[in-house]
């Protein structure tokens, strides 16, 4: 197996990456719709924007692919950011560079490879957005432009995203070593320890604002049937997509978060609890409106959700219990449905 050689430019490229604060930050809506829409429009088993760390290559977004690194010295993206041009293995099992490289001869098994670099706007390659398959594959001109036009987009959205101040908030509050910690691998979304951090600053925020802190509890329902019936695997992986779901329900701005197990607390600046209500309605909708795919079989999933908002000066705290108690309220009373609880009379509504 040949490892990829390391750019001559390599400390500069480097340097280009941290700077794009990118690496070890949540999954992005905008780049894990692209990712789907590549892996349709190309019929692959998994698309991967790939960046190319130190020592790692780190998807910032991926489908079909259940792990979130892999080292850089059996990545094929780490060749693939060395040329000009786009990387085409038909077979890796005939190539060389990659037919005894582990990831093709065990799990995940890959023969078909395409990469397109990705470069920062003063041109150095960051990584790529490659398309992955586990049967060799033949590769037309015309497929290689529709893919350089895909990652033109990617490129032009994280160009854009470097200038936005979402990444310059981000970089202002946490260190990537501090991100690191508080993002959770299985689901790209932050963890406990995330949820605690966000919650003061949110609240500093909608102050600032002139808005109020929501708060959504979700739940899945019955989710250790899917445990149960389907294995764990198959769990993990609703997992990942009810995370994709929830994000899609919500603004880029809004704080997702996998607060253990199968459960997801989002929090939110809303003008009022109707708009909070009308929010976890969409988180509902977009779980239980249509079936997960998972392994070929479809699984129907719903979601509880139990809401509120921060009523200042109260604690925070008290604020989530209020939230957790209209969860349990929301399961007892059926599933599938959002309770509202009204802070000031602590009374709770169904929706
Ligand atoms: P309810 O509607 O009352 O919420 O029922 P439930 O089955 O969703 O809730 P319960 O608390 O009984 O089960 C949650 C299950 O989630 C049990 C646990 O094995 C599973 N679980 C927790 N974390 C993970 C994980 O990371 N991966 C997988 N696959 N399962 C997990
Ligand atoms: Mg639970
Ligand atoms: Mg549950």
């Amino acid at each position: 197996m040949l490892c990829p050689e390391t750019p001559a430019n390599e400390a500069l490229r480097q340097k280009a990456l941290d700077e794009q604060e990118l690496l070890d930050t949540p999954a992005e809506p905008y780049l894990d719709v692209l990712v789907r829409v590549v892996r349709d429009l190309f019929g692959v088993k998994s698309v991967l924007i790939s960046l190319i760390d130190q020592q790692r290559q780190w998807f910032k977004a991926r489908i079909g692919a259940d792990i979130a690194e892999t080292p850089r010295s059996v990545s094929f993206c780490g060749h693939a950011i060395l040329g000009s041009q786009m990387m085409i293995v038909e077979d890796a099992q005939q190539d060389p560079r990659f037919k005894d490289n582990p990831l093709v001869t065990e799990a995940p098994h890959l023969r078909f490879y395409a990469g397109q670099p990705l470069y920062s706007s003063d041109g150095y390659a960051l990584g790529t957005l490659c398309l992955l398959d586990t049967a060799p594959r033949e590769w037309s001109a015309k497929q290689q432009q529709l893919l350089k036009d895909m990652a033109t987009l990617a490129e032009g959205y994280l160009q854009l995203r470097k200038i936005s101040l979402q990444s310059k908030e981000l970089r202002d509050e946490l260190s990537r070593e501090q991100r690191k910690a508080l993002l959770g691998p299985l689901t790209q979304l932050w963890n406990r320890a995330g949820l605690d951090h966000f919650l003061a600053i949110e609240q500093l925020h909608a102050k600032e604002h002139n808005l109020r802190l929501g708060l959504l509890y979700c739940d899945l329902d019955h989710f250790k049937h899917v445990n149960d019936n389907f294995g764990h695997d198959s769990g993990d992986r609703v997992l990942w997509q009810s995370a994709r779901r929830i994000s899609d329900a919500m603004r880029p701005h809004d704080i997702v978060t996998r607060s253990g197990g199968e459960e997801f607390v989002v929090i939110t600046q809303v003008h009022d609890i109707s708009e909070l209500e009308q929010i976890a309605e969409r988180i509902r909708s977009k779980i239980g409106d249509s079936p997960m795919i998972i392994e070929d079989a479809e699984l129907a999933l719903t979601i509880s959700i139990g809401c509120t908002l921060v009523e200042p000066p109260e604690d925070i705290r008290q604020a989530m219990q209020r939230a957790d108690k209209a969860l349990y309220h929301a399961k007892r009373s059926g599933r599938n449905r959002v309770s509202v609880a009204n802070p000031s009379s602590s009374t709770l509504a169904p929706a």
